[in-house]
């Protein structure tokens, strides 16, 4: 038997998010039931809800950035109890048999494709799978995470499932440690997070932004310096300097400003996924230096645990803005337009007080 759960929904591309009940499965012998304490706010929920993307199914219910409480487990799951804190990032299921997926990289699962935690195929309930933005969820306990930081950090923590897990598989992934030049582009939810992973695995971190008043917090984030990239000269004087450069930009923009950037053989992996292509990057910037030009998918399960463990050692949350349920379309709009410092987080509990 189905229960009733409530949460924010876009109806279609055009329409704000707006109050909207559904149904959870029951928890099954495999899977966790979840009291959602908070949900971050990616710009992949923007992108999804406002059909920036091709594919989006309605109703939809984003947020794949989940911190909650454990409610009840099935019968098969030995290591979780209610009262446990957990977290929820972007995919609850995926094939598990693929090469991907044996290697721990479910996220580039080739057999079924991982299911996302919204805008998914549900392979319990049929239709297509509800995220975050609602007060509970019910998920396998293999896409299930533990937190272990502190209860009054549990806000700043949601980001990390999808913004710490996103930049720090490609930090992990390029092998960026002491003695590594390192940039990051755009700072914003995943930026901000890229910054500060950066620095504490050891990398001299300068941070792009195009936001001038950006410039004290990136600093305060952890980088070492800071380049306005609207400004030539600013740019022109990192010339040929970098080993690795992380481009989480939403927008469509230039690439080969940066790849300039790049020290011979260093590589610049984008996560941005915005709306429209960027220009083609000029082929004589990759071939004159044997540059390389990258990209990455959020990271694996087993690394997301890592990561979330990462952090809690180096005292790393997300800077967030808590908001209440029904400001989320405010927070959308302001995200659009880079008003965020650094993400949206929405604390649900208003939602459960009915
Ligand atoms: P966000 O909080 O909106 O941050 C994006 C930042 O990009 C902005 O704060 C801004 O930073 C910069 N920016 C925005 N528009 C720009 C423009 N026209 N020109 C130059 N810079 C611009 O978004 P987010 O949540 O970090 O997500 C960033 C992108 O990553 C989105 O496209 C999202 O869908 C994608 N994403 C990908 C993955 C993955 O697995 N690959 C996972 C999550 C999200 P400044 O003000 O500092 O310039
Ligand atoms: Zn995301
Ligand atoms: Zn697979």
């Amino acid at each position: 038997m189905p229960s009733a759960a409530s949460g924010y929904a876009a109806h279609s591309a055009q329409t704000p998010l707006a109050p909207f009940s559904f149904e959870r499965r029951d928890p099954g012998p495999r899977d966790v039931a979840i009291d959602i304490l908070f949900c971050g706010v990616c710009h992949s929920d923007l992108h999804t809800a406002r059909s920036e993307w091709d594919g989006t199914l309605f109703p939809c219910v984003p947020g794949h950035e989940i911190v909650g409480r454990v409610t009840a487990v099935g019968g098969e799951v030995a290591d979780l109890s209610p009262g446990d804190t957990v977290g929820v990032g972007c995919m609850v299921d995926s094939c598990r048999t693929c090469a991907s997926c044996r290697d721990g990289e479910e996220q580039y699962c080739e057999g079924t494709g991982f299911v996302g935690t919204y805008n998914g195929d549900d392979p319990v309930m049929g239709g297509h799978t509800l995220g975050g933005y609602s007060d509970r969820i019910v998920v396998d306990r293999d896409f299930v995470l533990r937190v272990r930081h502190d209860e009054a950090d549990l806000a700043a923590v949601a980001p990390l499932l999808c913004a710490g897990i996103t930049t720090y598989s490609p930090l992990r992934h390029w092998k960026v440690g002491p003695g590594h030049k390192v940039g990051v582009v755009g700072l914003g939810g995943l930026g901000h997070m890229g910054v500060k992973i950066a620095r504490a695995m050891g990398a001299e971190v300068v941070a792009f932004t195009t936001s001038p008043g950006k410039r004290d917090d990136a600093l305060r984030l952890g980088a070492h310096d800071v380049v306005v990239s609207k400004d030539a000269e600013q740019m022109a004087a990192q010339a040929n300097s970098f080993d690795f450069i992380l481009n989480t930009v939403a927008a469509s923009h230039d690439l080969d400003r940066f790849m300039r950037l790049l020290k011979r053989d260093g590589t610049m992996t984008l996560v941005g996924v915005p709306a429209t292509p960027h220009p083609s990057p000029a082929i004589g910037e990759l071939v004159f230096r044997r540059r390389q030009l990258a990209g990455s998918l959020i990271g694996g399960i087993a690394e997301t645990q890592e990561m979330l463990d990462f952090c809690r050692e180096y005292g790393l949350t997300a800077d967030v803005e808590v908001i209440a349920p029904d400001r989320i379309n405010e927070a959308f709009d302001r995200m659009e337009r880079g008003d965020v410092k650094y993400r949206f987080v929405i604390d649900m509990a208003p939602l459960r007080a009915g």
